[in-house]
Protein backbone atom coordinates (compact mmCIF):
# COMPACT_ATOMS: atom_id res chain seq x y z
CA UNK A 1 0.00 0.00 0.00
CA UNK A 2 1.45 3.24 -1.16
CA UNK A 3 0.95 6.00 0.79
CA UNK A 4 -1.60 7.81 -1.52
CA UNK A 5 -3.52 4.79 -1.16
CA UNK A 6 -3.06 4.97 2.54
CA UNK A 7 -4.48 8.48 2.61
CA UNK A 8 -7.83 7.42 0.88
CA UNK A 9 -7.89 4.00 2.70
CA UNK A 10 -7.71 6.02 6.02
CA UNK A 11 -10.23 8.61 5.46
CA UNK A 12 -12.47 5.75 4.36
CA UNK A 13 -11.28 4.51 7.80
CA UNK A 14 -12.34 7.57 9.94
CA UNK A 15 -16.03 7.58 8.34
CA UNK A 16 -16.48 3.65 9.58
CA UNK A 17 -14.76 4.38 12.96
CA UNK A 18 -17.74 7.64 12.93
CA UNK A 19 -20.75 5.58 11.55
CA UNK A 20 -19.93 2.83 14.13
CA UNK A 21 -19.90 4.86 16.95
CA UNK A 22 -22.80 6.81 15.54
CA UNK A 23 -24.96 3.71 14.79
CA UNK A 24 -23.29 1.63 17.65
CA UNK A 25 -26.78 1.20 19.57
CA UNK A 26 -27.66 -1.20 16.62
CA UNK A 27 -25.39 -3.71 17.47
CA UNK A 28 -26.06 -6.43 20.44
CA UNK A 29 -23.90 -5.38 23.60
CA UNK A 30 -22.53 -8.83 24.09
CA UNK A 31 -21.70 -10.98 21.11
CA UNK A 32 -24.19 -13.40 20.15
CA UNK A 33 -21.96 -15.78 18.75
CA UNK A 34 -20.75 -19.32 19.64
CA UNK A 35 -17.27 -20.43 20.43
CA UNK A 36 -15.36 -21.27 17.29
CA UNK A 37 -17.92 -19.54 15.09
CA UNK A 38 -15.94 -16.71 13.87
CA UNK A 39 -12.67 -19.03 13.76
CA UNK A 40 -14.65 -21.25 11.55
CA UNK A 41 -14.74 -17.99 8.85
CA UNK A 42 -10.97 -17.40 9.36
CA UNK A 43 -9.07 -18.83 6.81
CA UNK A 44 -6.86 -21.14 8.51
CA UNK A 45 -3.46 -20.45 6.84
CA UNK A 46 -1.82 -16.91 5.83
CA UNK A 47 -2.74 -15.98 2.09
CA UNK A 48 0.26 -16.41 -0.07
CA UNK A 49 -0.25 -12.93 -2.45
CA UNK A 50 -1.57 -9.81 -0.87
CA UNK A 51 -5.45 -8.70 -0.84
CA UNK A 52 -7.23 -5.36 -1.15
CA UNK A 53 -7.99 -3.54 1.67
CA UNK A 54 -11.96 -3.05 0.20
CA UNK A 55 -11.73 -7.09 0.31
CA UNK A 56 -10.26 -7.40 4.03
CA UNK A 57 -12.36 -5.02 5.62
CA UNK A 58 -15.90 -6.53 3.50
CA UNK A 59 -14.73 -9.77 5.30
CA UNK A 60 -14.09 -7.90 8.73
CA UNK A 61 -17.72 -6.25 8.98
CA UNK A 62 -18.93 -9.65 8.00
CA UNK A 63 -16.73 -12.05 9.70
CA UNK A 64 -15.34 -10.52 12.49
CA UNK A 65 -17.63 -7.68 13.60
CA UNK A 66 -20.71 -9.44 14.73
CA UNK A 67 -18.46 -11.88 16.72
CA UNK A 68 -16.96 -8.27 19.14
CA UNK A 69 -18.80 -7.54 22.27
CA UNK A 70 -19.37 -3.34 21.85
CA UNK A 71 -17.72 -1.87 24.82
CA UNK A 72 -17.97 0.80 23.71
CA UNK A 73 -22.35 0.61 23.60
CA UNK A 74 -23.84 2.67 26.12
CA UNK A 75 -25.30 -0.10 27.54
CA UNK A 76 -22.50 -2.13 28.46
CA UNK A 77 -22.80 -2.19 32.23
CA UNK A 78 -20.18 -5.15 32.28
CA UNK A 79 -17.69 -5.32 34.18
CA UNK A 80 -15.80 -2.14 34.97
CA UNK A 81 -15.81 -0.15 31.77
CA UNK A 82 -13.04 0.37 29.14
CA UNK A 83 -14.46 3.87 28.28
CA UNK A 84 -12.95 5.62 25.25
CA UNK A 85 -13.60 8.60 23.56
CA UNK A 86 -12.96 10.49 19.93
CA UNK A 87 -9.51 12.52 21.67
CA UNK A 88 -8.56 8.94 22.69
CA UNK A 89 -8.78 7.81 19.76
CA UNK A 90 -7.53 10.25 17.89
CA UNK A 91 -4.44 10.55 19.65
CA UNK A 92 -3.81 6.41 18.96
CA UNK A 93 -4.42 7.28 15.15
CA UNK A 94 -0.94 9.39 16.19
CA UNK A 95 0.57 6.96 17.94
CA UNK A 96 -0.18 3.90 15.61
CA UNK A 97 1.43 6.15 13.23
CA UNK A 98 4.08 7.29 14.59
CA UNK A 99 4.82 4.03 15.31
CA UNK A 100 7.58 4.98 18.23
CA UNK A 101 8.84 1.96 20.68
CA UNK A 102 9.65 4.46 23.94
CA UNK A 103 11.50 1.97 25.90
CA UNK A 104 14.10 4.72 26.88
CA UNK A 105 14.25 8.40 26.51
CA UNK A 106 16.78 8.47 23.62
CA UNK A 107 14.07 6.30 21.75
CA UNK A 108 11.54 8.81 21.64
CA UNK A 109 12.76 11.92 24.35
CA UNK A 110 8.87 13.62 23.57
CA UNK A 111 6.88 10.13 24.68
CA UNK A 112 9.25 9.98 27.91
CA UNK A 113 9.15 13.64 28.60
CA UNK A 114 5.32 13.95 28.36
CA UNK A 115 4.54 10.65 30.41
CA UNK A 116 6.57 12.00 33.12
CA UNK A 117 4.68 15.76 33.12
CA UNK A 118 1.34 14.28 32.35
CA UNK A 119 1.22 11.65 35.13
CA UNK A 120 2.09 14.37 37.51
CA UNK A 121 -1.23 16.17 36.28
CA UNK A 122 -2.93 13.13 36.92
CA UNK A 123 -0.86 13.01 40.69
CA UNK A 124 -2.33 16.51 41.06
CA UNK A 125 -5.32 15.86 39.35
CA UNK A 126 -6.09 12.70 42.04
CA UNK A 127 -5.27 14.88 45.10
CA UNK A 128 -2.02 12.53 45.71
CA UNK A 129 1.06 14.46 47.80
CA UNK A 130 4.29 15.57 46.09
CA UNK A 131 6.96 13.22 46.30
CA UNK A 132 4.98 10.53 44.00
CA UNK A 133 6.34 9.81 40.43
CA UNK A 134 4.64 8.11 38.11
CA UNK A 135 4.58 5.57 35.64
CA UNK A 136 2.69 4.24 32.70
CA UNK A 137 2.04 1.01 32.75
CA UNK A 138 0.05 -1.89 30.38
CA UNK A 139 -2.26 -2.84 33.25
CA UNK A 140 -3.43 -2.54 37.38
CA UNK A 141 -2.21 -6.71 36.74
CA UNK A 142 1.57 -5.21 35.78
CA UNK A 143 1.87 -2.30 38.37
CA UNK A 144 0.66 -4.74 41.70
CA UNK A 145 2.91 -7.15 40.11
CA UNK A 146 5.85 -4.85 40.04
CA UNK A 147 4.85 -3.38 43.67
CA UNK A 148 5.02 -7.05 45.09
CA UNK A 149 8.31 -7.53 43.54
CA UNK A 150 9.87 -4.61 44.76
CA UNK A 151 8.54 -5.46 47.93
CA UNK A 152 9.82 -8.62 47.85
CA UNK A 153 13.86 -7.04 47.05
CA UNK A 154 13.16 -4.60 50.01
CA UNK A 155 12.21 -7.66 52.01
CA UNK A 156 15.16 -9.95 51.03
CA UNK A 157 17.55 -6.48 50.85
CA UNK A 158 17.38 -7.43 47.20
CA UNK A 159 18.70 -10.68 47.31
CA UNK A 160 15.75 -12.25 45.73
CA UNK A 161 17.16 -10.86 42.36
CA UNK A 162 20.66 -11.90 42.57
CA UNK A 163 20.57 -15.29 44.36
CA UNK A 164 16.89 -16.82 43.44
CA UNK A 165 14.19 -17.14 46.59
CA UNK A 166 16.18 -19.66 48.23
CA UNK A 167 16.61 -20.44 52.14
CA UNK A 168 15.07 -17.30 53.45
CA UNK A 169 11.92 -17.19 55.72
CA UNK A 170 8.68 -17.15 53.09
CA UNK A 171 7.48 -13.68 51.94
CA UNK A 172 4.07 -13.58 52.95
CA UNK A 173 1.41 -10.61 51.08
CA UNK A 174 -1.94 -9.38 52.50
CA UNK A 175 -4.95 -8.11 50.64
CA UNK A 176 -8.61 -8.82 51.93
CA UNK A 177 -11.03 -11.31 50.68
CA UNK A 178 -12.61 -8.52 48.77
CA UNK A 179 -9.16 -7.75 46.68
CA UNK A 180 -9.29 -8.50 42.84
CA UNK A 181 -7.29 -11.65 41.55
CA UNK A 182 -4.15 -9.78 40.42
CA UNK A 183 -2.81 -9.41 43.59
CA UNK A 184 -2.60 -13.12 43.72
CA UNK A 185 -1.54 -13.91 40.80
CA UNK A 186 1.00 -11.52 41.66
CA UNK A 187 1.84 -12.97 44.25
CA UNK A 188 2.49 -16.50 42.03
CA UNK A 189 4.70 -14.94 39.72
CA UNK A 190 6.68 -13.11 42.56
CA UNK A 191 7.70 -16.06 44.11
CA UNK A 192 5.33 -15.41 47.66
CA UNK A 193 3.52 -18.74 46.53
CA UNK A 194 -0.57 -18.64 46.70
CA UNK A 195 -0.33 -20.30 49.79
CA UNK A 196 1.42 -16.96 51.45
CA UNK A 197 -1.63 -14.52 50.59
CA UNK A 198 -3.70 -14.44 53.61
CA UNK A 199 -6.81 -12.76 52.58
CA UNK A 200 -8.17 -10.69 55.48
CA UNK A 201 -11.92 -10.59 56.54
CA UNK A 202 -13.94 -7.45 55.88
CA UNK A 203 -16.01 -5.87 57.61
CA UNK A 204 -20.35 -5.10 57.01
CA UNK A 205 -19.13 -2.38 54.20
CA UNK A 206 -16.97 -5.09 52.83
CA UNK A 207 -13.39 -2.89 53.73
CA UNK A 208 -10.71 -4.99 55.05
CA UNK A 209 -10.52 -5.26 59.11
CA UNK A 210 -7.60 -4.02 60.29
CA UNK A 211 -7.01 -5.67 63.69
CA UNK A 212 -7.18 -9.01 61.51
CA UNK A 213 -4.95 -7.43 59.21
CA UNK A 214 -2.29 -7.33 62.62
CA UNK A 215 -3.18 -10.79 63.93
CA UNK A 216 -2.18 -12.21 60.56
CA UNK A 217 0.89 -10.15 60.08
CA UNK A 218 1.92 -11.27 64.04
CA UNK A 219 1.01 -14.69 63.52
CA UNK A 220 3.56 -14.88 60.43
CA UNK A 221 5.97 -13.43 62.04
CA UNK A 222 5.74 -15.81 65.50
CA UNK A 223 6.41 -18.71 62.61
CA UNK A 224 9.48 -17.26 60.94
CA UNK A 225 7.68 -15.82 57.93
CA UNK A 226 8.69 -12.24 56.76
CA UNK A 227 5.54 -9.85 55.96
CA UNK A 228 6.74 -8.41 52.80
CA UNK A 229 3.62 -6.66 51.28
CA UNK A 230 0.15 -5.55 51.47
CA UNK A 231 -2.64 -4.34 49.30
CA UNK A 232 -5.51 -2.31 49.84
CA UNK A 233 -8.55 -1.81 47.71
CA UNK A 234 -9.82 1.45 46.45
CA UNK A 235 -13.04 0.12 44.69
CA UNK A 236 -12.84 -3.59 44.59
CA UNK A 237 -14.17 -5.55 41.60
CA UNK A 238 -17.26 -6.97 43.46
CA UNK A 239 -18.99 -4.64 45.41
CA UNK A 240 -16.43 -1.68 45.31
CA UNK A 241 -14.68 -2.35 48.99
CA UNK A 242 -12.69 0.80 50.07
CA UNK A 243 -10.38 -0.15 52.33
CA UNK A 244 -9.14 2.58 55.44
CA UNK A 245 -5.77 3.30 54.34
CA UNK A 246 -4.74 5.36 57.40
CA UNK A 247 -5.86 1.95 59.54
CA UNK A 248 -3.82 -0.30 57.31
CA UNK A 249 -0.83 1.94 56.11
CA UNK A 250 -0.34 2.50 60.15
CA UNK A 251 0.07 -1.28 60.84
CA UNK A 252 2.52 -2.18 57.42
CA UNK A 253 4.61 1.17 59.07
CA UNK A 254 4.77 -0.80 61.91
CA UNK A 255 5.64 -3.87 60.82
CA UNK A 256 8.03 -2.85 57.45
CA UNK A 257 5.61 -3.95 55.01
CA UNK A 258 5.52 -2.00 52.02
CA UNK A 259 2.00 -1.02 50.96
CA UNK A 260 0.28 -0.57 47.64
CA UNK A 261 -2.85 0.67 46.83
CA UNK A 262 -5.32 -0.71 43.78
CA UNK A 263 -7.21 2.05 42.77
CA UNK A 264 -7.88 0.54 39.19
CA UNK A 265 -11.16 1.43 39.06
CA UNK A 266 -12.33 3.87 41.41
CA UNK A 267 -9.27 5.97 41.69
CA UNK A 268 -11.17 8.03 38.45
CA UNK A 269 -13.10 9.03 41.01
CA UNK A 270 -10.55 11.10 43.27
CA UNK A 271 -10.58 13.96 40.61
CA UNK A 272 -13.80 14.92 42.32
CA UNK A 273 -12.96 16.55 45.46
CA UNK A 274 -16.02 15.05 46.87
CA UNK A 275 -14.29 11.39 46.82
CA UNK A 276 -11.07 12.74 47.89
CA UNK A 277 -11.52 11.06 51.82
CA UNK A 278 -11.23 7.53 50.01
CA UNK A 279 -7.41 8.70 50.13
CA UNK A 280 -6.84 9.52 53.81
CA UNK A 281 -4.09 7.90 54.95
CA UNK A 282 -2.06 8.33 51.58
CA UNK A 283 0.86 9.50 53.78
CA UNK A 284 1.38 5.77 54.79
CA UNK A 285 1.31 4.05 50.68
CA UNK A 286 4.08 2.86 49.02
CA UNK A 287 2.73 3.04 45.73
CA UNK A 288 -0.63 3.38 43.92
CA UNK A 289 -2.19 2.48 40.77
CA UNK A 290 -5.45 3.64 39.09
CA UNK A 291 -6.29 3.08 35.22
CA UNK A 292 -7.52 5.77 33.14
CA UNK A 293 -7.96 2.99 30.68
CA UNK A 294 -11.80 2.07 32.99
CA UNK A 295 -13.32 5.11 33.86
CA UNK A 296 -11.42 8.37 32.53
CA UNK A 297 -12.22 8.60 28.52
CA UNK A 298 -8.59 7.37 27.97
CA UNK A 299 -8.26 3.81 25.73
CA UNK A 300 -6.95 0.44 27.04
CA UNK A 301 -3.92 0.02 27.66
CA UNK A 302 -3.04 3.74 30.22
CA UNK A 303 -2.85 2.38 34.00
CA UNK A 304 -1.26 4.73 35.89
CA UNK A 305 1.41 3.82 38.58
CA UNK A 306 2.53 6.03 41.56
CA UNK A 307 5.57 5.18 43.48
CA UNK A 308 7.31 7.10 46.80
CA UNK A 309 10.84 5.78 46.00
CA UNK A 310 11.57 5.04 41.80
CA UNK A 311 14.94 3.92 43.00
CA UNK A 312 13.43 0.56 44.63
CA UNK A 313 11.17 0.24 41.82
CA UNK A 314 14.18 0.66 39.32
CA UNK A 315 16.68 -1.34 41.11
CA UNK A 316 13.81 -4.12 41.14
CA UNK A 317 13.70 -3.86 37.48
CA UNK A 318 16.88 -2.29 35.84
CA UNK A 319 18.93 -4.99 33.98
CA UNK A 320 22.19 -3.90 31.84
CA UNK A 321 23.18 -4.33 27.89
CA UNK A 322 25.45 -2.69 26.17
CA UNK A 323 22.98 -2.01 23.18
CA UNK A 324 20.66 0.23 26.07
CA UNK A 325 23.80 2.55 27.15
CA UNK A 326 23.10 5.99 25.90
CA UNK A 327 25.10 9.32 26.73
CA UNK A 328 22.26 10.80 28.77
CA UNK A 329 21.88 7.95 31.08
CA UNK A 330 21.43 9.15 34.55
CA UNK A 331 20.18 12.47 33.59
CA UNK A 332 16.65 10.94 31.82
CA UNK A 333 14.37 8.47 32.72
CA UNK A 334 14.38 5.18 30.74
CA UNK A 335 10.88 3.41 32.16
CA UNK A 336 12.61 0.45 30.40
CA UNK A 337 13.54 -0.34 33.83
CA UNK A 338 10.14 0.90 35.54
CA UNK A 339 8.44 -2.29 35.03
CA UNK A 340 8.26 -5.96 33.47
CA UNK A 341 8.13 -5.01 29.31
CA UNK A 342 11.20 -3.37 27.48
CA UNK A 343 9.08 -1.75 24.64
CA UNK A 344 6.47 0.54 25.51
CA UNK A 345 4.30 2.75 23.26
CA UNK A 346 3.67 5.99 23.11
CA UNK A 347 0.71 5.70 26.00
CA UNK A 348 0.92 9.03 27.19
CA UNK A 349 -0.42 11.04 23.80
CA UNK A 350 -3.88 10.27 24.43
CA UNK A 351 -3.59 11.39 28.30
CA UNK A 352 -2.01 14.55 27.21
CA UNK A 353 -5.07 14.90 24.34
CA UNK A 354 -7.92 13.40 26.88
CA UNK A 355 -6.68 16.03 29.46
CA UNK A 356 -6.41 19.30 27.45
CA UNK A 357 -9.42 18.32 25.59
CA UNK A 358 -12.03 17.77 27.99
CA UNK A 359 -10.46 19.98 30.86
CA UNK A 360 -10.37 18.72 34.26
CA UNK A 361 -14.25 20.14 34.55
CA UNK A 362 -15.21 18.04 31.75
CA UNK A 363 -13.54 14.92 33.23
CA UNK A 364 -15.76 15.77 36.52
CA UNK A 365 -18.30 15.97 34.53
CA UNK A 366 -18.46 12.42 33.01
CA UNK A 367 -17.84 11.04 36.18
CA UNK A 368 -20.65 13.00 37.99
CA UNK A 369 -22.96 12.26 35.70
CA UNK A 370 -22.56 8.62 35.90
CA UNK A 371 -22.30 8.65 39.75
CA UNK A 372 -25.90 10.01 39.64
CA UNK A 373 -27.16 7.56 37.36
CA UNK A 374 -26.07 4.78 39.72
CA UNK A 375 -27.99 6.63 42.45
CA UNK A 376 -31.08 6.93 40.67
CA UNK A 377 -31.35 3.21 39.79
CA UNK A 378 -30.35 2.40 43.55
CA UNK A 379 -33.34 4.29 44.07
CA UNK A 380 -35.60 2.60 41.71
CA UNK A 381 -34.08 -0.54 42.95
CA UNK A 382 -34.65 -0.17 46.56
CA UNK A 383 -38.15 1.04 45.94
CA UNK A 384 -39.01 -2.22 44.01
CA UNK A 385 -40.50 -4.90 46.17
CA UNK A 386 -39.49 -7.79 44.18
CA UNK A 387 -35.70 -6.91 44.11
CA UNK A 388 -33.32 -6.19 46.52
CA UNK A 389 -29.56 -4.52 46.93
CA UNK A 390 -27.17 -7.02 47.75
CA UNK A 391 -24.78 -3.80 48.79
CA UNK A 392 -23.92 -1.09 49.39
CA UNK A 393 -23.54 1.36 45.84
CA UNK A 394 -20.31 2.43 45.46
CA UNK A 395 -19.47 5.55 43.25
CA UNK A 396 -21.25 4.20 40.17
CA UNK A 397 -21.63 -0.01 40.96
CA UNK A 398 -24.39 -2.16 41.81
CA UNK A 399 -25.18 -5.31 42.75
CA UNK A 400 -29.16 -6.80 43.23
CA UNK A 401 -30.88 -9.48 42.83
CA UNK A 402 -34.40 -10.85 41.95
CA UNK A 403 -36.26 -12.00 45.38
CA UNK A 404 -40.01 -12.32 44.06
CA UNK A 405 -42.29 -12.45 47.21
CA UNK A 406 -42.22 -15.98 48.91
CA UNK A 407 -39.23 -16.94 47.23
CA UNK A 408 -37.98 -20.44 48.51
CA UNK A 409 -34.64 -21.52 49.51
CA UNK A 410 -31.26 -19.08 49.16
CA UNK A 411 -30.12 -21.63 46.32
CA UNK A 412 -33.30 -21.45 44.06
CA UNK A 413 -33.00 -17.48 44.31
CA UNK A 414 -29.37 -17.94 43.59
CA UNK A 415 -30.61 -20.43 40.13
CA UNK A 416 -33.55 -17.75 39.36
CA UNK A 417 -30.90 -14.57 38.97
CA UNK A 418 -28.10 -16.93 37.41
CA UNK A 419 -30.86 -17.88 34.66
CA UNK A 420 -32.07 -13.74 34.70
CA UNK A 421 -28.61 -12.74 33.76
CA UNK A 422 -28.05 -15.44 31.45
CA UNK A 423 -31.57 -14.04 29.66
CA UNK A 424 -30.45 -10.59 29.92
CA UNK A 425 -27.59 -10.76 28.22
CA UNK A 426 -28.29 -13.62 25.47
CA UNK A 427 -30.85 -10.67 24.47
CA UNK A 428 -27.77 -8.19 23.43
CA UNK A 429 -29.85 -5.64 24.66
CA UNK A 430 -27.71 -4.68 27.79
CA UNK A 431 -24.61 -6.28 29.50
CA UNK A 432 -23.93 -6.98 32.77
CA UNK A 433 -21.64 -8.99 35.27
CA UNK A 434 -22.54 -12.05 37.76
CA UNK A 435 -21.52 -11.58 41.07
CA UNK A 436 -21.22 -13.80 44.33
CA UNK A 437 -21.60 -11.31 47.12
CA UNK A 438 -21.32 -13.20 50.83
CA UNK A 439 -21.63 -15.91 48.40
CA UNK A 440 -25.64 -15.30 46.99
CA UNK A 441 -25.40 -14.81 43.72
CA UNK A 442 -25.82 -10.96 42.54
CA UNK A 443 -26.20 -9.06 39.40
CA UNK A 444 -23.85 -6.46 38.94
CA UNK A 445 -24.15 -3.14 37.01
CA UNK A 446 -21.57 -0.79 36.70
CA UNK A 447 -22.13 2.03 34.64
CA UNK A 448 -19.04 4.45 33.15
CA UNK A 449 -20.05 4.12 29.53
CA UNK A 450 -18.71 7.47 27.40
CA UNK A 451 -21.92 7.84 26.11
CA UNK A 452 -24.23 6.37 29.02
CA UNK A 453 -27.36 8.06 29.18
CA UNK A 454 -30.07 8.36 31.67
CA UNK A 455 -32.46 7.29 28.69
CA UNK A 456 -29.61 3.65 28.72
CA UNK A 457 -29.79 3.30 32.51
CA UNK A 458 -34.02 3.83 32.17
CA UNK A 459 -34.21 1.12 29.41
CA UNK A 460 -31.56 -1.26 31.15
CA UNK A 461 -33.82 -1.00 34.58
CA UNK A 462 -37.11 -1.79 32.17
CA UNK A 463 -35.85 -4.63 30.70
CA UNK A 464 -34.35 -6.20 33.83
CA UNK A 465 -37.97 -6.19 35.65
CA UNK A 466 -39.84 -7.51 32.35
CA UNK A 467 -37.82 -10.38 31.83
CA UNK A 468 -37.27 -10.68 35.61
CA UNK A 469 -41.30 -10.82 35.89
CA UNK A 470 -41.42 -13.25 32.95
CA UNK A 471 -39.25 -16.05 34.22
N1 LIG B 1 -7.88 -4.25 40.31
C1 LIG B 1 -9.20 -4.07 40.24
C2 LIG B 1 -9.94 -3.54 41.42
C3 LIG B 1 -9.89 -4.41 39.06
O1 LIG B 1 -11.22 -4.27 39.01
C4 LIG B 1 -9.16 -4.90 37.97
C5 LIG B 1 -9.86 -5.25 36.72
O2 LIG B 1 -10.98 -4.92 36.49
C6 LIG B 1 -7.79 -5.06 38.10
C7 LIG B 1 -7.17 -4.73 39.28
C8 LIG B 1 -6.96 -5.57 36.96
O3 LIG B 1 -6.93 -4.58 35.98
P1 LIG B 1 -6.01 -4.72 34.68
O4 LIG B 1 -6.89 -5.32 33.64
O5 LIG B 1 -5.61 -3.32 34.34
O6 LIG B 1 -4.86 -5.57 35.02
Amino acid sequence: MDLDEFRSHAHQMVDWMTDYLAGIEQYPVRAQTHPGEVAGKLSASAPAAGEPVQRIMADFARDVLPGVTHWQHPSFFAYFPANSSPPSVLAEMLTATIGAQCMMWQTSPAATEMETRVLDWLRQMIGLEEGFTGVIQDSASGAILAALLTAREKATGFEANEAGLTGGPELVAYCSDQTHTATEKGAKIAGYGRRNVRKIATDDTFAIIPAELEKAIQADIAAGRKPACAVASLGATGVGAIDDLAAMGEICRRYGVFFHVDAAWAGSALILPEYRWMLEGQETIDSLVFNPHKWLLTNFDCAAHFVRDPEALIRTFAIDASYYAGPEAGQVIDYRDWGVPLGRRFRALKLWFVIRSYGIEGLQAFLRRHIALAEELEAKIAAERDFELVAPRVLSLLNFRFRPAGSASEAETDALNERLLNTLNASGEAYFTPNRVRDRYAIRISIGQTRTKARHVDAAWDLIRRTARAL
